[in-house]
């Protein structure tokens, strides 16, 4: 049993990775300060007496006694994490600053959830680790992009000079249940859209490409990572399987069975043409590889946005 700090243990993938290490027998404790995430996603968790909440910023260094640290403070949709641009970039920076400095302290290891976002608009098809990408320095998403590459240094340089036990994971677009509603992500705004019977809104023409992971098998990336001995990383971690958008909103309307309309909105600046991850490392290394296809995992979204929808009606 190891007294794991989750660092947005109230958000999306934070909340099903908390509940994951209870249910292996660990002490969670789940720090958040409930930006993006929602006392609801682990209100079912409460109670138990391994789990424990401290709402608190990544901002501000953090006093605990753990053996793990998985950093996942960050708001991960654009809508959210160009709200407030700067705070972004000190949640990236000074948050992996002060996490980094609790792992070094206490001999901790720690592990950093960053993304696809550090290969920007990649020029290398499928992304492989050794790609250095191709991200905007000054564009809008830059305070997500190179917020997170800077976390990136940040980790190897503690683990260079201070031989800090780190993991890197780069995590390409992940959905599932406990997404917000209006997270802005395209999975949950064509499903919220579609059961709502509003225009399905696709960004261009569609003809981009994401691959699209199910946040079950993510969460068991993260901890095969993070209980990997040999591997500092980075890592990808994603499913290969890849879709243009477009095909994503119709892949949403059947499933649904939703009369909603496509229309086509203007593409946000730098959103990238297109992105699949090469997961050779982590089937080689950690033995990982996704088991939800897209159809299966759309429809577990599909029952949990229902069910939400119907409760607030
Ligand atoms: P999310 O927005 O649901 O979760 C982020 C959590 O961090 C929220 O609970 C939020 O309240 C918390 N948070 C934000 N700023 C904080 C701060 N300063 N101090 C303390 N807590 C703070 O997003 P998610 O999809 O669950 O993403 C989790 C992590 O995974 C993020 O670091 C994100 O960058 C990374 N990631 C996610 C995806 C994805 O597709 N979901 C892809 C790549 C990387
Ligand atoms: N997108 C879209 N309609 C939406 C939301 C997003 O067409 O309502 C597009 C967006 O432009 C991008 C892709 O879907 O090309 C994935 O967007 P998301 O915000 O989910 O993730 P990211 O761009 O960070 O990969």
């Amino acid at each position: 049993m190891n007294r794991i700090l989750v660092t947005g243990g109230a958000g999306f993938i934070g909340s099903h990775l908390c509940e994951k290490l209870l249910k292996d027998g660990n002490e969670v404790i789940c720090l958040d300060n409930f930006f993006t995430g929602r006392k609801e996603n682990i209100a079912h968790l409460v109670g138990n007496p391994s789990f424990e909440v401290v709402r608190h910023d990544v901002i501000e260094p953090a006093l605990l006694e753990v053996d793990q640290i998985y950093n996942l403070a960050c708001p991960a949709s654009p809508v959210h994490y160009q709200f407030n641009p700067v705070k972004t970039i000190k949640t990236n920076i000074m948050g992996t600053l002060n996490m980094l400095g609790l792992a070094k302290r206490v001999r901790a290891r720690i592990l950093q959830a960053s993304t696809s976002e550090v290969y920007g608009d990649p020029k290398e098809h499928p992304q492989t680790e050794s790609y250095w990408g191709n991200a905007n320095p000054i564009g809008t998403r830059a305070c997500y992009d190179e917020g997170k590459r800077c976390a990136e240094a940040l980790m190897f340089a503690y683990h260079r000079q201070n031989g800090v036990d780190i993991r890197v994971v780069r995590i390409f677009n992940t959905y599932g249940p406990r997404m917000l509603e209006n997270d802005g992500r395209v999975v949950s705004n064509f499903i919220v859209q579609a059961l709502r019977g509003q225009d399905l809104t696709v960004y261009g023409e569609g003809s981009q490409t994401r691959s699209f992971c199910y946040v079950d098998d993510l969460v068991d990336g993260l901890v095969r990572m993070m209980n990997n001995e040999n591997l500092v990383g980075p890592v990808n971690l994603g499913n290969p399987g890849e879709f243009t958008v477009l095909e994503l909103a119709n892949m949403v309307k059947k499933l649904t069975g939703s009369s909603s309309k496509i229309v086509y909105n203007p593409l946000p600046p730098d959103d990238p043409v297109q992105r699949r991850p090469d997961i050779t490392l982590a089937k080689e290394s950690l033995g990982w590889k996704p088991y939800v296809g897209l159809e299966d995992g759309l429809l577990r979204s599909i029952e949990y946005f229902s069910s939400r929808i119907s409760a607030s009606v």
